[in-house]
């Protein structure tokens, strides 16, 4: 296989020394090596062993032997996210595998610190976690950095602070960087989840964050028929991250929380259109958040796009585009939002994200999303369709409540 990493030579471009962007890696990434009949797309690899004698390995290096260890159609896959979040991917069978392999990084009698907007999943998890009494778990504002200085310094035993930006669903922008230094100041490591901005948008792993988790499930494969997950850790030879890669994978062989085969490939093959699909999606959700502005249902515009969001300076430093979602509150409370919920037509009412298809959701449905998210809050995930046509479903369907 070329050698992609973007300091590589195979990664220059043509001889004018400067590395291949990531629109580019996204399409050449993970491909088998060329030659003379070779296929363009690594396979999709269905077998449960492997004959000895050869050469495949598990990404320890450990001869592969059986399809626990490891699978050509995930290495593929995790090649291709390995270049672009600039490190050492490896796949889970969904994003929250991926989370419970990144939590345990932290040993037994540790704490993790958790924004209160956190995915739910992940609060969850954690509050399992605490309730088997494996850790303790803190809740903190990662936009109130004396704050999280104060609760790293309280923070019992080894600690994780686990970072998402944007938060989901309120699209809160933390400062990565800033928080990288707070922790390591403390010694604690940092997690961050990239499932909303994508290697395209942020890549923490620059920023000297210790660990990065995705949901392969949302934007990174992109057509909602796919469920998996990664773990990021930063290139071999980093102090301490060839340990942490090798906790990673143990847990994931151990725990067998493995992806399928099929959607490993499926995901590689969403992953190389990701760069068109967000630059569409993140341009319509900008133009929709500056309509919605103005639109007398709705009563808040959350999408750090908008100059007076309050994470719109930090996403401008941080970031290489504001992302794709939306949230919204609109007048009336939790009724008026189910009702346009209900009076969409071309928006589909589904939970999830990151698909080509536009998705509305109320998100305090679900009884496990926390509770600093407003009961009126709808969720947008801003597809690939025409804006204009998303623009008057949705503007009808808000008109229903006014
Ligand atoms: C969906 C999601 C997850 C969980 O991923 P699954 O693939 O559903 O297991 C984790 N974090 C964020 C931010 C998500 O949106």
């Amino acid at each position: 296989m070329p050698d992609l990493t973007p300091t590589s030579p195979d990664a220059q471009d043509g001889g004018r020394d400067r590395a291949l962007t990531p629109e580019t890696l996204a399409v050449v990434a993970g491909r088998p090596a060329r030659g003379a009949d070779a296929q363009l797309n690594t396979p999709v690899s269905l077998t449960s062993t492997y004959m000895g004698g050869g050469s495949l390995t598990d990404p320890a290096g450990t001869a592969l032997g059986y399809a626990r260890f490891g699978n050509p159609t995930w290495s593929a896959l995790e090649e291709a996210l390995g270049v672009l979040e600039g490190g050492r991917a490896l796949t889970f069978a969904s994003g929250m595998g991926a989370v419970a392999a990144a939590l345990h990084l932290v040993p037994a009698g540790g704490t993790v610190l958790l924004p209160h907007g956190a995915y739910n999943g992940t609060h969850a998890l954690s509050q399992l976690l605490l309730e088997q009494q494996r850790l303790a778990v803190g809740l903190v504002d990662l936009t109130d950095l004396d704050g999280v200085r104060a609760a790293l310094a309280d923070a019992a035993g080894p600690t994780l602070l686990w970072v998402e930006s944007p938060t989901n669903p309120l699209l809160e922008v933390a400062d990565i960087a800033a928080l990288t230094a707070l922790a390591h100041e403390a010694g604690a490591l940092v997690a961050v989840d990239n499932t909303f901005a994508t290697p395209l948008l942020q890549r923490p792993l620059a920023a000297g964050v210790d660990v990065v988790v995705h949901s392969v499930t949302k934007f990174l494969s992109g057509h909602s028929d796919v469920v998996l997950g990664a773990v990021v850790l930063p290139p071999a030879g980093t102090p301490g991250a060839d340990e942490r890669h090798a906790v990673v994978l143990r847990h994931r062989t151990l725990h067998g929380a493995i992806p399928g085969p099929l959607e490993a490939f499926l995901a590689l093959r969403g992953l190389r259109t990701l760069p068109l699909r967000l630059r569409q999606s993140q341009a319509s959700a900008a133009e929709l958040a500056r309509r919605l502005q103005h639109h007398p249902a709705v009563t808040r515009v959350r999408h750090p796009s908008l100059p007076d969001d309050p994470g719109h300076e930090l996403a401008r430093r941080q970031m290489d585009g504001f992302g794709a979602i939306v949230s919204i509150e609109v007048l009336g409370s939790r009724t008026a939002a189910d009702a346009v919920v209900d009076a969409v037509r071309l928006w589909v009412p589904a939970t999830s994200l990151g698909g080509v298809e536009s998705l509305i959701e109320r998100r305090r449905r679900h009884a496990s999303e926390p509770h600093v998210v407003p009961e009126d809050l709808l969720r947008l995930s801003v597809g690939v369709e025409d804006v204009e046509d998303l623009w008057r479903d949705l503007s009808r369907a808000l008109d229903t409540i006014r």
